[in-house]
């Protein structure tokens, strides 16, 4: 059970330039079947009471989207792939691959040596070190994200929705009894630090205190930092790597890829059978940035 709890995504904007873009991606998605709505500010406190109005002029808001729980996800997929057979080995590293003929030959790890002929690189923030393992670039950056969830909040019900302030780069969304803080700290340089800078989270609270006042008394629960996997364009690498024969790319889903992973790991497997994917996906192909066509996410929280 991945949880999934449909209580929706509202993003709230102020900017006109916003506004036209989210106009865009509203008209799109209705055209495919998405029950999204566009909401005055009026109407944004019947869903999500107690946020501060101020420079709001729209927002979208789509109910049937939610929030899901990872780990139980993931748990999940694991069960079913085991069930079907699946060996997966926890605290395997690769530590190198070795090629031949321009196809890949071998890999190494701390658990001993694998003869094959085919690798997935969906190692996520590292997908650049595989890549590198394997003598391929790989655009794929570490990008730190933080996040802060808050004490117990007598406001938020159970059917507070997800809230993405577009301008601010803030959103939260309920995590037990109060609220999980983010935002995207655009400054932020590729590395794998994961530490938590006491800034960034200054940062977090200083926007939502703005957002939501009621805040002020709210105690800090939680604090962490993760990894984004960032690709220049913000989207997906999903394809065969051109310049070796049996390494496939999917990874770099740049902040979104607990969404696309039921999806990316379709086309992935039919693609690897010689299938034609279920999804065009040849957008989301390796070159597209050598080849300079890629077409950037606008988008990202
Ligand atoms: C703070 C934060 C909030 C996020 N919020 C959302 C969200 O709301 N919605 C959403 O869709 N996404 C969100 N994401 C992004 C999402 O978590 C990622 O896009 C997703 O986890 C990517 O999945 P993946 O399987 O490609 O990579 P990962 O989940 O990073 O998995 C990569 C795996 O590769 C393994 N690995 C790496 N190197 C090696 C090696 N040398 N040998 C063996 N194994 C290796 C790692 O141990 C890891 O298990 C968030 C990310 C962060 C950091």
């Amino acid at each position: 059970d991945a949880l999934f709890d449909q209580v929706g995504y509202m993003f709230v904007l102020e900017d006109d330039k916003d506004i036209e873009t989210f106009k865009k991606s509203y008209e799109l998605q209705r055209s495919l079947g998405l029950k999204v709505k566009l909401l005055q500010p009026e109407q944004i406190a019947e869903i999500a009471p107690h946020i501060s109005l101020d420079g709001i002029k729209l927002a979208t808001f789509c109910k049937d989207d939610g929030l899901g729980d990872p780990h139980e996800f993931l748990t999940g997929y694991e069960k079913a792939a085991r069930k079907l057979g699946v060996d997966i080995e926890y605290n395997a590293e690769i530590t190198n691959i070795n090629t031949s003929d321009g196809k890949i030959a071998e890999i190494n790890t701390n658990r001993g040596d694998i003869t094959t002929e085919l690798v997935i690189n969906c190692a996520g923030p590292q997908a650049s070190l595989i890549g590198k393992m394997a003598g391929v670039d790989v655009s794929v950056e570490p990008i730190r994200r933080q996040c802060v969830t808050t004490g117990e909040l007598d406001f938020v019900k159970s059917s507070f929705p997800m809230v993405v302030d577009v301008k601010s780069g803030l959103y939260f969304h309920k995590e037990s009894k109060g609220l999980l803080l983010g935002w995207a700290d655009k400054n932020v340089q590729p590395s794998f630090d994961i530490s938590i800078d006491p800034d960034y989270t200054d940062n977090i609270l200083e926007r939502a205190l703005e957002r939501i006042p009621l805040l002020e008394t709210a105690e800090i629960g939680n604090q962490w930092a993760g990894l984004y996997e960032t690709t220049p364009d913000h989207h997906a690498i999903i394809g065969w790597e051109p310049k070796l024969k049996g390494l496939f790319h999917v990874t770099g889903f740049s902040g979104h890829g607990f969404m696309q992973a039921p999806a990316a790991g379709l086309v992935t497997a039919e693609i690897i059978e010689g299938k034609k994917p279920s999804i065009d996906i040849s957008a989301l192909a390796p070159e597209r940035f050598k080849a300079n066509v890629s077409n950037n996410e606008t988008n990202v929280i």
